[in-house]
């Protein structure tokens, strides 16, 4: 099961994503995690992602994509992998889709979870977060709070909201979703493994996921 999931932040991607690699046993990717461990390993390519960060230059795409093609190839991919947070861009899209073909892979399943900018904004606002780093404890006052207001339950230190979690800095990340991730959602509108779901709870979510892809794939 190959997906890649779309949406904007705080559509909750990362819990569908983290609920379908438990019961798929699927493996999730981010170019994040993926840079971290080629840098962490001093693979070739990881050394020169290295280059890029220490300038403060972004990676480029074709360095990615290189990392991620091998990244697909390995055993833990077997039975499949989920993109979260890639391709942003449509120019990677298409890249990504050269790729996949060379190795004879098919994404079964791009998914786009809708979520309106109200839920978003209620959903991010009322997060908070740990303030010790090794700590990092996430939180939601209305659905997940701590057991003393304020207070991380694991390790007892004030929990605080980001600052990029304040209305402010998400209607600002919302608006640059809009701009630059959401043409996205066009470009693979007319593929057929293209699926746009209400991101509600994410159970079902997944649930409606895993059954399209094994619909389609009859
Ligand atoms: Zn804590």
């Amino acid at each position: 099961m190959r997906i890649i999931l779309l949406g904007p932040p705080g559509a909750g991607k990362g819990t569908v994503a983290e609920l379908l690699t438990v019961r798929h046993g699927i493996k999730q990717i981010s170019t994040g995690d993926i840079l971290r461990s080629e840098v962490k390993n001093g693979t070739e390519l990881g050394t020169a992602a290295e280059g890029y960060m220490r300038r403060g230059e972004l990676v480029p795409d074709s360095l990615i994509l290189k990392i991620m093609e091998n990244r697909f190839l390995e055993e833990d991919c077997r039975k499949g992998f989920i993109l979260d947070g890639f391709p942003r861009t449509i120019l990677q899209a298409q890249s990504l889709k050269t790729i996949l073909a060379g190795l004879s892979m098919k994404i079964d399943a791009v998914v786009n979870l809708e979520a309106s900018d109200d839920l978003i904004l209620r959903r991010l606002t009322s997060r908070r977060t740990c303030s010790n780093p090794g700590c990092q404890a996430i939180y939601n006052i209305y659905t997940k709070p701590p057991k003393v207001e304020g207070i991380c339950d694991r390790c007892g230190s004030p929990t605080i909201q980001r600052d990029d979690e304040t209305p402010e800095a998400i209607r600002q990340r919302l608006a640059t979703y809009q701009e630059k991730t959401a043409p996205l959602i066009d470009y693979y509108k007319n593929d057929p493994a293209f699926l746009s779901i209400p991101s509600l709870t994410p159970e079902p979510v997944a649930d409606e996921i895993a059954r399209l892809v094994s619909e389609r794939s009859r």
